[in-house]
């Protein structure tokens, strides 16, 4: 089965700041890969961010998050740099409970029509566990380790060719 559905993690994913929860607005944007908050401490996406999204976005793959960490200063992140409007239902909650995040991702896309199997979805973390639990809970997901290096995110693309 063709993936239709990438969900990125944020921290050490998409972007190579651990935990942006750390982090005290405003931010600003320093250029179109790098944000930094209130301190001048930086968030910088992994390398291969914008062309990750750009190319799942030509190939018509829907795009959305899954982040254990607080909506606004996710998005206000994203906001500046440009990129909030490639995600579908993005799910970024205070828990670490993500086997419940894309679960209802996908109950929200089916709601509209969109129905995936498990099978059809990669989720991208840094983190083992939390891909272990999206397997157990959600069902047989497709799951790659954004580590221990950060990730070219490129590399997803190589993983999208071998699978379909
Ligand atoms: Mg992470």
């Amino acid at each position: 089965m063709a993936i239709r559905l990438v969900i990125l993690d944020c921290d050490r994913t998409l972007w190579e700041h651990e935990d942006v929860f750390t982090l005290q607005p405003p931010f600003t944007r320093v250029d179109g890969q790098t944000v930094q908050d209130a301190q001048g401490e930086k968030v910088r996406l992994a390398p291969g961010a914008r062309e990750l999204l750009d190319a799942l976005r030509r190939r018509g793959i829907l795009i959305s998050l899954c982040s254990w960490n607080r909506a606004d200063l996710v998005f206000a992140i994203l906001d500046l740099l440009g990129l909030t409007q490639y995600f579908v239902h993005p799910k970024v909650e205070f828990h670490p409970h993500k086997d419940r995040m894309i679960t209802a991702l996908l109950a929200e896309l089916a709601g509209e029509g969109t129905v995936l199997q498990p099978e059809e979805v990669l989720f991208v973390d840094d983190n083992p566990m939390m891909l272990e639990q999206v397997r157990q809970g959600v069902g047989p997901v497709r799951t790659l380790r954004a580590q221990p290096d950060v990730l070219d995110l490129r590399n997803v693309l190589k993983v999208l060719d071998e699978q379909n």
